[in-house]
Parts: structure tokens; C-alpha cells; sequence
């Protein structure tokens, strides 16, 4: 370092050579005056002696005004100062508590007052930006919270809607219609799609959709449970989110007639733990995180959660009407929907002069198979004579169980003659069936058959009333029934016993 920064670096320093300078002048100036003033020309040696001593004494002043300049300012001022500079560098490095000391009545104890003062300050104006803060971080939860709020506020009000809207249908088409329509326009959602379990949970079914461009070939399509993404979530019962469908293999593309790629939401329709169906949605991805946002998700589930309720009742509304007017064991028709219906044929057959035929259709010694094999087992043969009796005719027919194990089939425009075929059809049909039984109180698991007798009647030549043609097959019936079973009469028809078939059944 050299001199001129070492002086400049201390006042005490700077001071003390500026007053050394002026003094040490001052005093070869004085010491000069005094030496020609008073030795004169004459005593030159004297004078030569006078003027050592007085520049002795002259740099010895000059040290002496130095040291003290120097001494009494790095005292005075230098100390303080660079104690206040200390405080200043604390304070610099963000320690606002420190503080400068004030023990001084001179202007740098005022100034560290002063300091002292714009710490205080300083502090003060921390402490209330910290209040500040924690304030404007309150402010901030309570706004995001009262976002929160009124979007749980808009999803309730839509939820409340759609069930309302839903909820008011008791048609399960009707509903289905409903939610698809509402969910998809409160949602703005793009594809839509309602897969319903169905055949006792065989199989899934769409049974409404939106936003297909050919909803056509969608429709009806149906998925067995473990098949695709619906049967993936038709078995674990969790909703399941593809947030790319072209990464992913299981996504079948509605087996590949829908091949658009996007982010897919399964969500399962539950009511009581029984799976009702699947809400399936397809949207254009955006982000990494596809297209459904974890607000979507949970407004879809309270949807399905909504759905599930209404078609529940629809279902169970479907259901009793189902059950008013079919038989709940063999799924025919009932009594009471086949007297509906043959009014309306029998109407129709007077009008344009056509013909309609009646079987009345009964299983032989019935009584002896369940008491022989039991209950139940009757229940199966009833299930499955049902099944062969439709299966013998066409769809404009109508087949009914008339109670017990009689059933009843209307054949319009049927001639007898043909009616009379299609009896023998379904006799020949149950008589080459084996119907099995369960193992009972010792005897083995087996198969048995079962015949039928069939009585037949048609409008006009057996009864001009429906009430006439009915019971025309039932003397039918009866006679048959008489003439040894397992065969086909006609109305006033006489029957003659079938050789060999008196046997109402023989196990085995
Ligand atoms: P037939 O040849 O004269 O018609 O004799 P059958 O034994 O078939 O006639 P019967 O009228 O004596 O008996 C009818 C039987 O049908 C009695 C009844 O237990 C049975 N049955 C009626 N409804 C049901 C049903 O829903 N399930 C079962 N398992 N049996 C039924
Ligand atoms: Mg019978
Ligand atoms: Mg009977």
C-alpha cells in the first residue's frame, strides 16, 4: 500500500499531516525571524548554532502537534466512526437488531442515534411487511377457497339438475336419453357413451350414446366383462382414466368402428354394490395430463353416482311392469298380456276376414315329475318347454304360460291345418328332449322325458268368440289328454291313444 492511500485511509492521519505541514512552516518561518532579528551579520557561527537548535526545536513541535492531532482524532473520531461503520456493515448484511451505541453527547452520538433510529424504523417496517404477507397469504387461501366453493357450489347446482331432470323419468330409455343429453351439454363433452350391464351380467351393453359421428354402429354393441377398458372397470368397479388411448392396448376403439385417439374416462355406475353400467368418455387430449382435469372426474363419478339412483327405479319400475305382464319364471307372457293381445288379433282377424289359431298346450303327469325329481327340477322342465315353445314359432305368434304348467300360443293367420303342424312340432320337439334332474334322496342325477298334449281351436270354424276359440282348445286338451297324452288334437276333433305313448315320461 503505498503512502498516499495508507493517509488516505484515516481522517486522524490525514489531519495530523496536514496540521505537521502548516506547523513545521509556521515554525521555519518563525524560527528564521527570530534567527535574523536577533544575531544579526555579525555572529554567523552563533547564528549557525541558534538555527540548529531552532529547527530542533521546530521538528520536535511539529512531531509533538502530529501525535497529538493524530492521537486525538483516531480517539475522538476514528474509534466511534469505525464502531458505527461495524453496526453499518451488521446492519448491511440484514441484522436490523443491532445497534450503534449512543453513549456520546457529540454529533456522532447523534448521528448513531440517528442510526439507531432508521434501524428501529427499518424493523418496524419488516415486522409489517411480515404481517403484510401473512395477511395477503389469508386473503389469498379465503379467495381460493371461496373459489373452490362456488365451483362445488355450480358442480352441486348442475349435479341437482341433471338429477332433477333424470330423477323426474321413469322410462329407463327416457333416462338414459336424459343424461346423456344434460351431462353432455353441461359438460360440454364431446363423446359420450352409456354401457349397461345386462343378461344377468353377462354382457355390457351401449345402450346410449352422443357425439358418435356414426352412432349407428355403436349402439347395441355389447363388451363381456374383462373385455376392454368397460371390462376392466365393469370388474374392478373403479373408474379408470387412458390419458393417451394410442398407448394404450387395452383401449379397444369400440372395436376398432370408433378409431379416434384422445383421453378416455371410464366411470362405473353403482347402486347397492350391483354394477349397473359404465359412463365411457372420450376427449381431445391437451396437456400431459389428457383431457379430463381432476375436478372432471369427480364431477362424472357424482353423476354416475346420481345416474345409478334413477336407473335403478327405472329399472325396477321396467321390471314391475315386466313382471305384470309376463310370467317371472319362464319370461313368457302372462295371462293377462295374452288376453290383451289375442282381443286385439281376434279384432283384427273379424275385420279383414282372417284366421287365428289357438293351441293350448299342457305337460303330461307333471304332478309325478315333481313329486318324483322335486320341485326345482319342475321349475326347469317349465324353463325349458317354455324356451322349445318359442323357439317353435314365429315372432308375430305369441306364446303365454296360462298358469301352472299349461301354456297358451296364438298363431294369427294360421289355418287349423297348419296350427295342427305346429302343435305336432312342439310335441315332437319336447318329446326328444332329455330334461335333467338334480341327484334326490339316494337316486343318481339323471335325464327324463317329458310329452305334451296340445289342444287346438281357430277362429272362425271352432269359435266365432274369443272366449268360444279358447275354449274350443281346451276341450281340445282335454280330449287329447284322454286319448293318452303326448299328442295333437283338434277342436271336435276325436283322438285316438297314440300306440306307445301313454307313458307320461320315463327317466333315463
Ligand atoms: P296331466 O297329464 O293330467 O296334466 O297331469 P298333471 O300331473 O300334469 O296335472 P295336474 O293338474 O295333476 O298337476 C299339475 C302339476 O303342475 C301340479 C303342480 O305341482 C305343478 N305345477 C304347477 N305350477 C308349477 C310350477 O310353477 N312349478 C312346478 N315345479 N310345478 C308346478
Ligand atoms: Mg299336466
Ligand atoms: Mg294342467
Amino acid at each position: 500500500m503505498c503512502l498516499k492511500q495508507w493517509l488516505r485511509r484515516s481522517l486522524a492521519r490525514r489531519t495530523a499531516v496536514v496540521a505537521g505541514g502548516v506547523s513545521a512552516a509556521l515554525a521555519a518561518v518563525v524560527g528564521l525571524v527570530i534567527v535574523g532579528a536577533v544575531l544579526g551579520d555579525e555572529a554567523r557561527e552563533l547564528r549557525s548554532r541558534v538555527a540548529v537548535v531552532a529547527i530542533l526545536a521546530g521538528a520536535l513541535t511539529v512531531f509533538a502537534v502530529v501525535c497529538t492531532v493524530w492521537l486525538t482524532l483516531r480517539r475522538l473520531l476514528g474509534a466511534p466512526l469505525g464502531e458505527l461503520s461495524r453496526t453499518m456493515a451488521a446492519a448491511e448484511q440484514g441484522n436490523f437488531l443491532t445497534r450503534a451505541r449512543t453513549d456520546r453527547s457529540d454529533e456522532l452520538g447523534d448521528l448513531a442515534r440517528q442510526f439507531n433510529r432508521m434501524l428501529a424504523k427499518i424493523t418496524d417496517l419488516q415486522v409489517e411487511s411480515v404481517d403484510d404477507r401473512r395477511e395477503l397469504s389469508h386473503t389469498r387461501q379465503e379467495l381460493e377457497m371461496k373459489a373452490e366453493l362456488e365451483a362445488r357450489l355450480r358442480e352441486l347446482t348442475l349435479l341437482f339438475e341433471i338429477t332433477k331432470t333424470i330423477n323426474s323419468q321413469l322410462e329407463f330409455a327416457e333416462v338414459l336419453r336424459a343424461i346423456t343429453q344434460k351431462a353432455s351439454q353441461a359438460l360440454g363433452l364431446e363423446e359420450f357413451a352409456i354401457l349397461i350391464m345386462e343378461d344377468d351380467g353377462a354382457c355390457l351393453r351401449v345402450r346410449a350414446t352422443f357425439g358418435f359421428p356414426r352412432e349407428a354402429e355403436i349402439e347395441g354393441m355389447e363388451f363381456s366383462p374383462g373385455e376392454g377398458i368397460s371390462g376392466i372397470v365393469a370388474r374392478s368397479g373403479e373408474p379408470c382414466l387412458i390419458a393417451d388411448t394410442s398407448k394404450d392396448d387395452r383401449y379397444l376403439h369400440y372395436k376398432g368402428r370408433h378409431m379416434v385417439d384422445g383421453s378416455f374416462l371410464c366411470v362405473p355406475i353403482r347402486y347397492q354394490e350391483r354394477l349397473i353400467g359404465l359412463f365411457n368418455v372420450l376427449r381431445p387430449r391437451s396437456g400431459d395430463s389428457g383431457g379430463f382435469t381432476p375436478d372432471d372426474i369427480r364431477l362424472l363419478t357424482s353423476l354416475a353416482n346420481a345416474a345409478a339412483l334413477a336407473l335403478a327405479n327405472a329399472q325396477m319400475v321396467e321390471r314391475l311392469r315386466e313382471l305384470s305382464t309376463h310370467d317371472e319364471l319362464t319370461g313368457l307372457a302372462n295371462r293377462r298380456l295374452f288376453t290383451q293381445r289375442i282381443e286385439t288379433e281376434f279384432e283384427r282377424a273379424q275385420r279383414y276376414g282372417g284366421v287365428l289359431s289357438v293351441l293350448m298346450v299342457d305337460i303330461d303327469h307333471f304332478k309325478d315329475w315333481n313329486d318324483t325329481h322335486g320341485h326345482p327340477a319342475g321349475d326347469d322342465v317349465l324353463r325349458k318347454v317354455a324356451t322349445l315353445l318359442r323357439g317353435s314359432v314365429r315372432a308375430v305368434d305369441l306364446v303365454a304360460r296360462w298358469g301352472g304348467e299349461e301354456f297358451v300360443v296364438m298363431l294369427p293367420g294360421t289355418s287349423k291345418k297348419d296350427a295342427l303342424a305346429v302343435g305336432e312340432k312342439m310335441r315332437a320337439a319336447c318329446e326328444a328332449t332329455r330334461f335333467p334332474f338334480p341327484a334326490q334322496s339316494g337316486a343318481d342325477a339323471g335325464e327324463g322325458r317329458v310329452t305334451l298334449s296340445v289342444g287346438v281351436a281357430v277362429y272362425p270354424d271352432d269359435g266365432k268368440s274369443v272366449a268360444a276359440v279358447l275354449d274350443g282348445s281346451d276341450r281340445a286338451l282335454f280330449q287329447a289328454k284322454r286319448a293318452g297324452r303326448n299328442q295333437v288334437l283338434g277342436a271336435e276333433a276325436k283322438g285316438a291313444p297314440k300306440a306307445g305313448m301313454d307313458a307320461p315320461f320315463t327317466s333315463g
